[in-house]
């Protein structure tokens, strides 16, 4: 059997972080109170934390946080108590930029020490130069190709972290400046606005040169899920996927099929088939394209949105199970989406079967017969015929 990659997930609070790790992750990543970027995530507090490593740790999982930011002269007195503190709680690894911070927690403790995409490494000097001051892990740049990844991996013990799934940027991550000039919010802070993906009119001398469509700065989503097996023969530590600010959805779906496919391709390399069926869940679940970005060296306009997109708003994701009664074969569930009796779903759950069906019998909180459930957040009853657990979730059949 080949050796699995860690699956990562991101966990921007700890009800995502218990969801990823019931969905499959091996590890979550997440920021703490201080010193991290992503502002607008509900940043953990220690007490979240602590609670999040247990959780983690009791079902044999790991829990990174991140504390990336670029550091100015004021922080850094606070810098070693809050690592301390972090080690205290139970943190298994920082996820860190700053050389000041590589030192500082490299001193001062045990914590593994993973260097963030943001110093954007790219290639085996580099890889090697971080290593010898103490790094375990590099999470690399999101720019290279698989040459580079095997490059490092053969001449620099490193563990190496890849993204394999998410948002990417339209300049060298961790290098724009775009939302600092034009809204000033920073990016390396964690404050973009993500104004590449702003609708621009292009000029040249007082002329437009966009055409008809508005002109974008925006990349595509990164999926390397058509390279997977590539990607774990090239024995890369750990498979990382974007989105912190992402939905419970969002996060339990990603995991759920990269989870899927790792195990399939690990367990059974010579029978394995790529599944179309989940690159089209993948698709839905984002609403916008995604190709593998530079690890097959192409990184030409076909990996970007330069004259407009558009975006369709997701409805796949349409409940999530509340409690089955197996006597009457009646799942609990509360809404997400519009769901009526003839919809074709599919429900699915931590490392289950995925099952099909066609909505037949619906019934509101008073076990009432209703045709269809409108209202986000409605609670109601659905009669399934096989049975179903808490968290289990239901969307859209997408597989034909
Ligand atoms: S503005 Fe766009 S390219 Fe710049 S940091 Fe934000 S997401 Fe990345």
């Amino acid at each position: 059997m080949i050796k699995k990659p860690e699956l990562l997930a991101p966990a921007g609070d700890l009800e995502k972080l218990k969801w990823a790790i019931l969905y499959g992750a091996d590890a979550v990543y997440t920021g703490g109170p201080l010193l991290g970027l992503r502002a607008n995530a509900k940043n953990l507090t220690f007490e979240e934390l602590e609670e999040g490593c247990k959780f983690a740790h009791d079902r044999g999982k790991r829990v990174h946080v991140t504390v990336n930011i670029v550091l100015h002269n004021r922080e850094i007195d606070e810098v070693e108590s809050y690592v301390k503190k972090l080690e205290q709680v139970g943190v298994d690894a920082v996820i860190v930029s700053d050389p000041a911070i590589v030192k500082i927690v490299h001193d001062t403790t045990g914590l593994e020490i993973h260097l963030s995409t943001q110093q954007s490494t790219l290639n085996r000097k580099a890889a090697e130069f971080w290593y010898k001051h103490g790094v375990k892990r590099i999470v690399l740049g999101r720019e290279v190709n698989k040459d580079d990844i095997k490059a490092i991996r053969d001449s620099v013990p490193i563990d190496i972290e890849c993204f394999i799934h998410g948002a990417m940027c339209a300049g060298i991550s961790g290098r724009c400046v775009l939302s600092n000039f034009l809204t000033g919010r920073d990016a390396n802070r964690g404050g973009c606005s993500q104004i590449c993906r702003w609708d621009f009119q292009l000029k040249e001398d007082g002329n437009e040169l966009s055409g008809e469509n508005d002109f974008t700065l925006c990349s595509k989503d990164l999926s390397m899920l058509s390279c997977l097996p590539e990607m774990i023969n090239l024995g890369i530590t750990s498979f990382k996927i974007e989105g912190r600010m992402r939905s419970i959805y969002y996060i339990a779906t990603v995991v759920d099929i990269y989870r899927r496919a790792i195990d399939e391709y690990c367990n059974n390399p010579d029978t394995y088939q790529y599944n179309k069926s989940y690159e089209n869940i993948l698709r839905n679940c984002a609403n916008r394209d995604s190709v593998p970005q530079f690890f097959n060296f192409k990184n030409d306009e076909s990996i970007g949105y330069y004259n407009g997109r558009v975006e369709v708003s997701n409805q796949d994701f349409l409940g999530v199970i509340l409690d089955y009664d197996e006597d009457n074969e009646l799942a609990f569930i509360e809404q997400r989406n519009y769901i009526k009796i003839g919809d074709e779903i599919e429900i699915f759950g931590p490392k289950k079967e995925v099952k099909k069906m066609i909505v037949k019998e619906l019934y509101d909180e008073e076990k009432s017969p209703i045709e269809v459930v409108r209202h986000p957040q409605q609670k109601f009853f659905m009669k399934i015929g096989f049975s179903v657990q808490e968290n289990d979730l239901i969307r859209i059949d997408r597989t034909k």
